[in-house]
């Protein structure tokens, strides 16, 4: 971290402020240029608020030179993280996967999509057992009934599944069910109790961007988990609140490579809540794929209009297989040595 100082501050300002930052712990390297007065914080800059050090009376303007967020960040290990999702799934690195399945589990109808997701190529199979619904009306899932069923799709098909956490108490209940990767929805993206909580299993999460949230705020929301002690997270880009409305969410396609310049976490996209609409899935799914996401979440519906959340963008199970086909050929004209 950089102080930079103000031309017309005197020098026993400039010591106070070297004595406050020594006194954190850091230490202070002044230096005088030929226009301004640099000051070098060197030290673990955690211990320093930089808007607090940027609002004193001295202080022109402070720049960060190292990112905030430490454990998931590419400088200090610099090859791809592969997670283990368990029923010998990996991804991240040259590993690439898809999470098919509905929105919602509704019931039996699940064990049916899932087949046929399984039998298109998908590798992880997803469904909300708690959705997080902005109307309180509106259908909430059906809860640990919802993981059973999810468990015994998962048994018959050897196929990890995905689902949704909502609230730091149920941790132990996905633990205790065996739940392979516990997703963090877009709204519970910076909820730090359940980011803790999850961070003290080793149960691989799938954290998604929340709506408004930087990249960096969403590296730093990988960062609660990790600091707990769980290194297994996967990132999730799943569209962005924008001006636009022509669409659910604006896609940021940006965040991919972005995310696997900055970290060595497993980058997934989702062009169902990035889209919001099954016509633009497809070509979405395709561009997220060539721009190198590590994996796709896709929702897919065997009766769209009947679903009971997210019908509107749904895939069927036939859209989905044509859909696999034509993601195996970006990844063939990508990246020919790539493994799935
Ligand atoms: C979901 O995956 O069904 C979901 C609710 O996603 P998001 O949190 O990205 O809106
Ligand atoms: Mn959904």
């Amino acid at each position: 971290m950089i102080a930079i100082i103000k031309k017309d501050a005197d020098r026993s300002s400039v010591d106070n402020l070297v004595s406050w930052i020594e006194k954190k712990g850091l230490q202070a390297h002044v230096s005088q240029g030929e226009n301004e007065l640099i000051i070098g914080l060197v030290g673990d800059t955690t211990k320093i608020d930089p808007f607090l050090l940027e609002s004193m009376d001295i202080v022109e303007r402070v720049q960060r030179v190292s990112e905030p967020f430490k454990k998931a960040n590419r400088k200090f290990h610099p090859a791809d993280t592969v997670v283990d999702c368990g029923h010998g799934v990996k991804i991240g690195g040259n590993h690439f996967q898809v999470i098919a399945g509905p929105c919602s589990v509704e019931g039996e109808n699940l064990i049916r999509i899932a087949r046929r997701v399984k039998a298109a190529g998908a590798t992880m199979l997803r469904g909300g057992a708690y959705k997080p619904r902005t109307s309180p009306y509106a259908y909430q899932g059906m809860g640990a009934e919802g993981l059973d069923l999810l468990m015994e799709a998962a048994f018959e098909l050897d196929m990890p599944v995905v689902t949704e956490i909502m609230d730091p108490r149920d941790v132990q209940l996905f633990v205790d069910k065996g739940i392979d990767v516990m997703q963090i929805g877009a709204r519970n993206a910076q909820n730090f109790p359940l980011l803790k909580e999850v961070g003290k299993t080793r149960t691989p999460v799938l954290l998604k961007r929340g709506m408004s949230e930087t990249v960096d705020e969403l590296l730093m929301a990988a960062e609660y988990i990790m600091s707990e002690g769980n290194p297994n997270v996967i990132l999730c880009e799943r569209g962005i609140r924008t001006f636009e409305t022509r669409t659910r969410n604006t896609f940021d396609l940006n965040a991919v490579p972005v995310l696997r310049y900055l970290t060595h976490l497993p980058v997934v996209a989702d062009p169902s809540h990035a889209t919001g609409y099954t016509r633009y899935v497809v070509p979405m799914a395709l561009a997220a794929t060539a721009a190198g996401a590590h994996g796709l979440e896709i929702e897919v519906h065997d009766a769209p209009d009947t679903a009971w959340s997210d019908g509107a963008q749904a895939l069927t199970p036939d859209m989905f297989d044509d859909c696999m086909r034509r993601i195996a050929l970006i990844r063939e004209a990508i990246d020919p040595s790539a493994e799935a």
